[in-house]
């Protein structure tokens, strides 16, 4: 026998694969509504201005090395972004009781985190985390590799496309005390539902009454409601009300900066002495996987947190994104609503927040403006609002209102 064969062909992972098929695909009107990344009103990547400007400093500095950063990161980098999602007033981190490293961007800071967790959490029983259903498909494959179970919680329903509200709160109280809960801190992917305020007020005192873990995934923050601060309210209402909880934090999006990997892991513990000994445990662990994150990224990020006058212009580039796609929804729940007169009930067009949008149709309906108008999305029917612009929101809306017929 050979080395190898016992290796079985895994299958391609499903948004690269739909990214693959549509720029293969020849047709004049193909239309990309799969990968979560944002465009332009030219389906082009856009570079935020602010991280343009931020670059040229970093790249003027003639200070700048190549050095290894420390294992935890670049300190002005964590600092900042800890206080970007938790507020510069937090009193989590006046008192000291914040663990934060680097991390090689939401991805990097969801494995760190939940590795933590199966080396360090006293689990009530089997070692398991408690995913909304539907959720980022990754999630299931991080928890699995550090041998944490996946079990699924209600979070979307069909019926209403919007919040299984009851069945959540039910999932909180049928887990075992201690359980570990993942909550997408806003615009959640892939359904772009979230909780209402008193939802998250409702939810927290769920968390509380069971006492179990908050494994928070802040990859959108901004995207939701165009503020920053908007978007941090549900992670900050969680730590104000004492629930155990970690973050992981990515700029990908909001800072338009996906290939750079920048991201942070913040554990927040009820002591500063706690928080010292997870730290340190931190970074132990992420020696022995990385050794050191990745500088450029969090340099260019670091001097936007840092300077008053570069964090203004991130918080206006942050809100050019959210805008766009915000008037996306407008549109299209208008030329549905409307002009169309699509048949069915389409106002979670505009409810539902975010970069992503749950149609609610049928995985053949999917297939169908795939195969038979060059526009693809994934089969569970969720588009990117990111990739409709001026020029192809009326042929996509038309092509909807065909196949829904
Ligand atoms: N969590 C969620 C919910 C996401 O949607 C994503 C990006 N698709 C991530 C984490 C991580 O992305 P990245 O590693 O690029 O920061």
């Amino acid at each position: 026998a050979e080395t190898w064969d016992a290796v079985p062909l895994a299958p391609p992972d499903s948004i690269f694969k739909l990214t693959a098929a549509y720029k293969a695909d020849p047709h004049p009107h193909k239309v990309n509504l799969g990968v979560g990344a944002y465009r332009d009103d030219d389906s082009k990547p856009w570079v935020l201005p602010v991280v343009r400007k931020a670059t040229q400093l970093l790249l003027n500095d003639p200070a700048l090395d190549h050095e290894y950063l420390p294992i935890t990161g670049l300190p002005e980098f964590v600092s900042g972004a800890a206080k970007l999602i938790l507020g510069a007033d937090s009193p989590a981190l006046a008192e000291g009781r914040v663990a934060s490293v680097q991390t090689i961007s939401g991805t990097g800071a969801n494995h760190i985190g939940a590795l933590f967790l199966s080396r360090y959490y006293g689990f009530p029983g089997d070692k398991a985390v408690y995913l909304s259903d539907p959720t980022w498909a990754n999630h299931f494959a991080i928890f699995n590799n550090v041998g944490i179970a996946p079990r699924t919680y209600p979070y979307y329903d069909p019926a209403t496309i919007g919040l299984d509200f009851a069945g959540l709160l039910g999932a909180l109280g049928a887990a075992p005390p201690r359980s570990v809960f993942l909550l997408h801190a806003c615009a959640h992917n892939p359904t772009g539902v979230d909780p209402t305020r008193a939802q998250w007020a409702a939810l927290a005192d769920a968390m509380l009454a069971h006492g179990h873990y908050a494994f928070f995934d802040a990859a959108y923050q901004g995207f939701a409601s165009g503020d920053l601060t908007a978007d941090a309210q549900a992670v900050r209402y969680f730590v104000q009300r004492g629930v155990p909880l970690l973050i992981c934090q990515s700029f990908a999006k909001n800072a338009g900066l996906y290939g750079e990997r920048v991201g942070a892991l913040h554990i927040v513990s009820p002591t500063q002495e706690a928080s010292a000994r997870v730290r340190s445990q931190l970074s132990v662990l992420q020696r022995s996987e990385i050794s050191n994150p990745p500088s450029y990224g969090a340099r260019v990020v670091a001097l936007i947190l840092n300077d008053d006058a570069l964090f203004a212009e991130w918080r206006a580039d942050v809100h050019t994104m959210a805008r766009r796609i915000i008037e996306m929804r407008t549109e299209l729940h208008h030329l549905l609503t409307a002009e169309l007169h699509t048949p069915g009930n389409w106002d979670h067009i505009i409810n539902q927040i975010g970069m992503f949008s749950f149609t609610g149709i049928s995985p053949a309906q999917s297939q169908a403006l795939t195969e038979r108008a060059h526009i693809y999305l994934t089969v569970n029917g969720r588009i990117s609002m990111a990739g409709l612009n001026s020029k192809n929101i009326r042929y996509f809306a038309e092509e909807l209102d065909k196949v829904v017929r």
